[in-house]
C-alpha cells in the first residue's frame, strides 16, 4: 500500500515522525493509501528549504516567473485526466466535476501569469523639488496555505499560483482526507520550471497546523476549511504576527421570488444543491420561496426530482453525484437529518438509507430534502454539508432577505427573480460576501476576489484576484530626491510638508 509522504525541496520524501492516517476510497470504503503526519521538525526543515529559495526566485524578473506559470498551465491541462482520476479516487466526486475542480484552480493559474502586470508599482515624478515617490510590491517570503478536503486542486492552486507568482515559496499542508492531487501538482511545478523549494507539499494533522502558526520564519497563512478551525487558525497565526486569511463554512440561501422561472430555478437548485454531494461551501442549501404559492408550486417540482437522483460511483458518466468523503461524515450528515425530524422539520425525501448495489460499503446517501425549515432550528443554523437541501418559506421579500443577513454565514447567496429592481434591492442590501443573481453558485472568477462575510471568513483580505496579490505582497515606498548643483538643507524640526 502507498504511503505518502512529504513533497519537500523538488522530491517526495518519507515521513519521519512514525504518525500516519489513512486516505480512504469513498466509491468502496477501502483504506487505499497511507499518508504520513508532519512532525514540527519536518515542517522546520520544510521552512529552511523556502527560505533559501526564495533568495534565488524572489530575484528572478516578473516575466521569468510568469513563465514558469505558463509552463505549468500546460502540464495541467496535459495531465488533466490523471489529475481528475486521481482526485475523484481519494474525494468521491464524479469525473466531471473533478475537471471542474483543477480547471477552477487553473483559471487562478491563468491570472497568476499577468503577475508582471499585477504587481508593478506605482510613481510619482516630481513631488516636490527633484523629489520622486515609487512604492512596490515585494513578496513576503516564507508563506503557507492549509486547505480542506473538498476542493483538493482549485483551493491550493487560489493560493499557491498567486503566491509563487508573486515571488514568494509556498508551503501547503493539504487535507489528510485526499492528499495526492496536491503532492502531484508540487511535482508538476518543479517539472514547469519552479526553482526546489518554491512549493512544498507537507502533509499531517494539527500537529503540521500548529507548526505553521508558531514558524516564525512563515510570513503569512492562507487558511479555507470550517469556521471553528478558521477562527482558530486566524487567532493563533495574528497573535504570532502573521498576516492570516480564514475562509469557512457556509449556508448558502437562494431566494425564489414569485415571479421567477420555476422550471429554471429547479435545475439551478438540483446542481447547486446536490452536485459533489452538496459537499461545497457554494453548495445551496436553504431554499427560500417567498409566497405559499410559489413554495407549494416548488415544492412539487423539486421532490420528485430529488427523489429521481443518480447517485453512482465517480466514474459512473451517468451519476449526478458520489459518495460522501468518509463514514464519519456520512454519519455526521444522517445525525443531522434525524435532528431536523426531532425539530419538526418536515422531510419530504428521505436520503439516509440509501445503498448503491455492489458498493455496499462506500459512503453514498441518497438526495434529502425538507420543508418547513425555521431559523431557531439547529439544522438550519448549522453548515450540513451533505446532499440535503432545506426550505424555509417566507411570507415576503423582507423577511426573505432577513434569512440570510441573519445567519452567522455569509459566503454565498442568490436570488431568482424577473424584477431587475427587487435584484437590485437584494444585491445591496443583503449580508452576504458573494451575490448570485439568477446564478446559483456565484463564485466569482479568478481575476475577481473570492470571499464571504461574517463566521464565513476571518480577516480582510479575500483569496485570489487583485486582493491576492495584496495578500502575498507588502507594499514598500521610496521618497527620493537628487537635488540639482548639490544644495544643502539646514535641518528642520518641523515635519515636512508640501507647499
Ligand atoms: P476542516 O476544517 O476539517 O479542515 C481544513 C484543514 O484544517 C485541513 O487541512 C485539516 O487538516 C486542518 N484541520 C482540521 N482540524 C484541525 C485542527 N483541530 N487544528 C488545526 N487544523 C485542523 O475542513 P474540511 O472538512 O476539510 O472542509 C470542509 C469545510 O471547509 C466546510 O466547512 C466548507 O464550508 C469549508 N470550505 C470553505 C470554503 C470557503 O472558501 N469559504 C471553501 C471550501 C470549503
Amino acid at each position: 500500500m502507498k504511503t505518502h509522504g512529504h513533497f519537500l525541496n523538488g522530491v517526495e520524501v518519507a515521513g519521519t515522525s512514525g504518525r500516519f492516517g489513512e486516505v480512504f476510497n469513498p466509491a468502496t470504503g477501502e483504506v487505499q493509501s497511507k499518508v504520513a503526519f508532519a512532525s514540527k521538525a519536518e515542517m522546520r526543515l520544510a521552512v529552511e528549504h523556502a527560505k533559501k529559495a526564495f533568495r534565488e526566485w524572489s530575484a528572478i524578473n516578473p516575466q521569468r516567473r510568469a513563465r514558469v506559470m505558463f509552463n505549468f498551465k500546460a502540464l495541467v491541462e496535459k495531465n488533466m485526466d490523471e489529475l481528475a482520476a486521481m482526485l475523484s479516487a481519494e474525494h468521491g466526486k464524479v469525473l466531471a466535476d473533478s475537471r471542474g475542480d483543477v480547471q477552477r484552480g487553473l483559471e487562478v493559474i491563468e491570472f497568476a501569469c499577468g503577475i508582471p502586470h499585477l504587481q508593478k508599482g506605482e510613481y510619482t515624478e516630481g513631488a516636490g523639488p527633484g523629489i520622486d515617490i515609487y512604492s512596490m510590491r515585494q513578496p513576503l517570503g516564507v508563506v503557507a496555505g492549509i486547505t480542506p478536503f473538498n476542493f483538493p486542486a482549485m483551493i491550493p492552486m487560489w493560493m499557491f499560483g498567486v503566491a509563487i507568482a508573486c515571488g514568494n515559496c509556498f508551503i501547503n499542508k493539504p487535507s489528510e482526507k485526499d492528499p495526492s492531487v496536491p503532492m502531484r501538482l508540487a511535482e508538476l511545478m518543479m517539472e514547469a520550471g519552479a526553482p526546489a523549494g518554491v512549493l512544498q507539499v507537507v502533509n499531517g494533522d494539527k500537529e503540521a497546523v500548529d507548526a505553521i502558526l508558531d514558524d516564525p520564519d512563515i510570513q503569512a497563512v492562507s487558511f479555507v476549511g470550517s469556521s471553528a478551525i478558521a477562527q482558530y487558525v486566524y487567532s493563533r497565526g495574528t497573535a504570532n504576527g502573521k498576516r492570516v486569511q480564514a475562509m469557512g463554512g457556509a449556508k448558502n440561501h437562494a431566494i425564489i421570488m414569485p415571479d421567477a422561472d420555476l422550471d429554471q430555478v429547479t435545475n439551478e437548485l438540483i446542481g447547486a444543491g446536490y452536485g459533489s454531494a452538496g459537499e461545497r461551501c457554494m453548495a445551496i442549501s436553504v431554499a427560500v420561496p417567498v409566497g405559499q404559492k410559489t413554495a407549494d408550486a416548488l415544492v412539487a417540482k423539486l421532490k420528485p426530482r430529488v427523489e429521481s437522483l443518480r447517485v453512482g460511483i465517480p466514474t459512473d458518466p451517468e451519476a449526478d453525484y458520489g459518495p460522501v468523503v468518509t463514514a464519519a461524515h456520512r454519519e455526521k450528515v444522517k445525525a443531522y437529518i434525524d435532528q431536523g425530524v426531532a425539530e419538526g422539520a418536515k422531510l419530504l425525501v428521505d436520503g439516509r438509507n440509501f445503498k448503491l448495489q455492489g458498493y455496499e460499503n462506500g459512503y453514498y446517501m441518497g438526495g434529502s430534502l425538507f420543508d418547513h425549515v425555521t431559523p431557531e432550528m439547529k439544522t438550519y443554523q448549522d453548515e450540513i454539508f451533505g446532499p440535503v437541501l432545506q426550505i424555509a418559506r417566507a411570507e415576503d421579500f423582507d423577511s426573505a432577505l432577513a434569512l440570510p443577513t441573519n445567519h452567522q454565514y455569509g459566503n454565498g447567496v442568490a436570488i431568482f427573480t424577473r424584477d431587475g429592481d427587487a435584484a437590485r434591492e437584494f444585491a445591496s442590501r443583503v449580508q452576504v460576501g458573494m451575490v448570485g443573481i439568477n446564478v446559483p453558485i456565484p463564485v466569482p472568477l479568478a481575476y475577481h476576489t473570492f470571499g464571504g462575510w461574517k463566521r464565513s471568513a476571518f480577516g480582510d483580505v479575500n483569496q485570489h484576484g487583485p486582493e491576492g496579490v495584496r495578500f502575498y505582497t507588502r507594499v514598500k515606498t521610496v521618497t527620493a530626491r537628487w537635488p540639482k548643483g548639490g544644495v544643502r538643507e539646514n535641518a528642520s524640526f518641523v515635519i515636512p510638508t508640501m507647499k
